[in-house]
């Protein structure tokens, strides 16, 4: 479903079905809901699923069993990128002149990629995949981040030409979502700190493709008792649906928000969505992860 323009708030939450939401994905959720509810918006849900090596095929559907455990109630119906190739290809087509052939390894490629394909006019062939480059300009890129304040990037020397389909025809996360977002109307992206890197890139595919960026809201991400990163690669583990009141109002209270006195999740959520302010999450990038939010599974 696209929305039209009238709507002057649409949010995303976009999760890759590559399990359960964890405790990290369920704070992206929560506070994408609450700044899209508390400035009267949309938030519709996007299923991510592009890679599909690394998906579960039962994921997609725990993650909305979780979100509706949770009464995070998603606008219209849902979107799956496996269902947008068509878009993808014709967005690439359409920016043909802005990207190129590319034929290094992974493993030989420092991660900023030093431009070596850029005007070597590589042609695919059966037995020569390619991956497909976007040529970033050499400008600098500011924008302002809900949470983070003023940021910069200067697209050769910090980001450099980045993938937009992969070797193995796949079409890469940054065109995807960035397609996705212009054609859902997306106007506010809130999502952790962990896809900052990806902005400047995604930044950048807006500028190609014509259209205006979203704002955008960075939120400090969790980290486990060894300060590192929960990730569903990593098996964190699944967010118990059992009781969803404690564990909303355990993370209310890590974003900076108030905790409301309510003795159900629909009255929590009600009131949170009246209070949310997003200037109070903490600008810190790490949120520990809470104890103890496992065991009523
Ligand atoms: N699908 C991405 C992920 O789960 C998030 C995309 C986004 O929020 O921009 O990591
Ligand atoms: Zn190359």
């Amino acid at each position: 479903m696209v929305h039209s323009g009238t709507t002057r708030y649409i949010g995303r939450f976009a999760p890759s079905p590559t399990g359960p939401l964890h405790y990290g994905s369920l704070v992206s959720a929560v506070a994408s809901f609450l700044d899209a509810k508390h400035n009267q918006g949309l938030w519709l849900l996007r299923i991510e699923d592009l890679d599909p090596p690394r998906e579960s095929e039962k994921a997609p559907s725990e993650i909305m069993r979780q979100l509706e455990a949770y009464s995070l109630e998603w606008d219209g119906e849902v979107l799956h990128q496996s269902t947008r190739l068509d878009d993808y290809r014709e967005a690439l087509s359409s920016i043909r002149e802005h990207t190129f052939a590319c034929t290094c390894t992974r493993k030989s490629t420092p991660t900023v990629y030093p431009g070596t394909c850029r005007d070597k006019a590589i042609q695919e062939t059966k037995d020569q995949p390619v991956a497909i480059r976007l040529r970033v300009p050499d400008e600098v890129l500011e924008f302002e981040d809900l949470v983070c304040g003023t940021l910069s990037w200067s697209l050769e020397q910090e980001v450099g030409d980045f993938i937009i389909r992969r070797k193995d025809g796949l079409f890469a996360y940054q065109l995807a979502v960035v397609v996705d977002d212009i054609y859902q109307n997306i106007t506010h992206i809130v999502r952790g700190r962990d896809l900052l890197d990806s902005t400047p890139r995604q930044l950048a595919l807006y500028r190609t493709l014509g259209h205006d960026i979203p704002t955008y809201a960075h939120l400090p991400i969790v980290v486990d008792r060894h300060q590192v990163k929960l990730s569903k690669q990593a098996h964190a583990r699944a967010i118990p649906t059992k009781d969803p009141l404690s564990i909303l109002k355990i993370v209310l209270s890590q974003l900076g928000q108030q905790v409301p006195h309510a003795d159900t999740v629909s009255d929590l959520l009600k009131a949170a969505i009246q209070n949310w302010d997003i200037h109070a999450v903490t600008g810190e990038p790490e949120l520990p992860e809470p104890t103890g939010i496992h065991a009523a599974t």
